[in-house]
């Protein structure tokens, strides 16, 4: 029987902790954790995960600032804005909500996030601490990919790790956090060749290929672990309602491996989940309370 890395469960285990932190914190801190998510034009997927996180946020008693933009505002006035969010002290955590429409470029305009407030762990003073093996605020999707491994007591140390995707969002952070950890990674994209027999050789194959059904069982070597981070939202053959699958045929794969995540309720719960470990570390930091982001996970 394969294990199933429960990402909803282990997201809410792990708000009740931030939560009892939160409260204890705040006698000291004399102020609630504030996050400020900009969000730009109409992206109906961004619409969604912007509205769970400020759920997330209120549950634990996190603060959060929606700056909804329009689809044409000027690169100026973003960056102006986020000069304004950078100053404010009741600001924790900036999370600039991505996709962004075509004509920005979110590169130039994460980096101007102050890096103490660089909650989605995308800025370059981050990444590079990332490339060190230092402390710093961590890429949310892949530190909960981390954490749902090793909450389940899934060494990642001499493991053949296959990360599918090159993105600066997934594929790279996952790839030097695994790295950090002890395990050998090989890193795949578009352009690699062979890439089933390439994945048959993974312990651990972590696919972020954006493509619903990617990955069928030829792709993954018997008892393996596989991490899905795709979403997608499929229109059903049978009706006129949509469900939900990610990169990998999830039922052609579950009779070979040993562990997988389902979607949804695996790495999507913990992302969120991770984007608020980053705000309260951000808030401790901020009112001088001393912690680690390991300090706030179980
Ligand atoms: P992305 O920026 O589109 O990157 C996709 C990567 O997959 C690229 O590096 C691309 O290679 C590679 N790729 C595409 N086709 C391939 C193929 N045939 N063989 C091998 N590699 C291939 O996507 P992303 O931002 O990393 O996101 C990936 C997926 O995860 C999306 O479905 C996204 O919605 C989902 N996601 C989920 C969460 C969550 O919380 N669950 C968070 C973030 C993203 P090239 O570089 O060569 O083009």
């Amino acid at each position: 029987m394969s294990l199933k890395l429960d990402g909803k469960k282990l997201s809410l285990e792990i708000e009740q902790r931030l939560k009892n932190d939160l409260n204890s914190g705040l006698i000291l801190a004399k102020r609630s954790p504030g996050l400020a998510v900009i969000r730009i034009g109409e992206d109906p997927a961004s619409g969604v995960y912007v509205k769970n996180k400020e759920k997330a946020c209120e549950r634990v008693g996190i603060k959060s600032f929606l700056f909804h933009l329009d689809q044409n505002v000027s690169n100026e006035d973003i960056e102006a804005l986020i000069n304004e969010l950078n100053e404010k002290s009741e600001i924790d955590g900036i999370l600039l909500q991505l996709p962004l429409p075509n004509k920005l470029n979110p590169k130039e305009l994460i980096s101007k996030i102050s890096p103490l407030k660089d909650v989605d762990g995308l800025h370059e003073e981050n990444i590079g601490k990332l490339v060190k093996g230092d402390s710093a605020l961590r890429s949310c999707t892949p530190a909960g990919i981390i954490n749902l491994l090793l909450s389940q007591g899934l060494s990642i140390e001499g493991k053949n790790v296959v990360v599918v995707g090159r993105s600066l969002l997934v594929g790279k952070p996952i790839s030097l956090m695994i790295l950090n950890h002890n395990g050998t990674v090989t890193i795949t994209h578009s352009k690699t060749k062979n890439l089933s027999k390439v994945c048959r050789e993974a312990d651990i194959l972590i696919v972020a290929a954006g493509k619903p059904n990617f990955i069928d069982s030829d792709f993954v070597k018997e008892g393996a672990i596989i991490i899905d981070v795709g979403i997608h939202r499929l229109k059903s053959s049978t009706n006129k309602s949509s469900e939900l699958c990610g990169d990998v045929k999830l039922e052609d794969v579950i009779p070979k491996v040993s562990a997988y995540t389902p979607v949804p309720g695996g790495v999507g719960p913990m992302t969120v989940t991770m984007l608020l470990v980053n705000t309260i570390f951000s808030w401790q930091k901020n009112c001088g309370i001393e912690s680690t982001i390991d300090d706030l996970l179980p």
